[in-house]
C-alpha cells in the first residue's frame, strides 16, 4: 500500500504510526506546544484521537 503513495503521504502515514508527528501531545515533549491537549476538544492530542476519536473531524472521517 505504501509503495503506491506520494512519497509525502508514505512520510505523513509513518509519522502517524510512529507518533513522531507534529501533533500537540508530540510537540509538546519539545517546548514547542504549551499543552499536549487537543485546542478543539480538550483531549491528549495523540495520533489516536486525532485519527480516530476527535468529534471535530467527524465529518472527514465519514
Ligand atoms: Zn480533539
Amino acid at each position: 500500500m505504501l509503495a503506491s503513495l506520494p512519497r509525502g503521504g508514505c512520510s505523513i502515514i509513518t509519522q502517524l504510526r510512529t507518533g513522531h508527528v507534529a501533533l500537540r501531545d508530540y510537540l509538546e515533549r519539545f517546548g514547542h506546544a504549551e499543552s499536549p491537549f487537543c485546542l478543539r476538544c480538550g483531549a491528549r492530542e495523540t495520533p489516536e484521537h486525532f485519527l480516530v476519536f476527535c468529534a471535530c473531524f467527524t465529518c472527514e472521517r465519514l
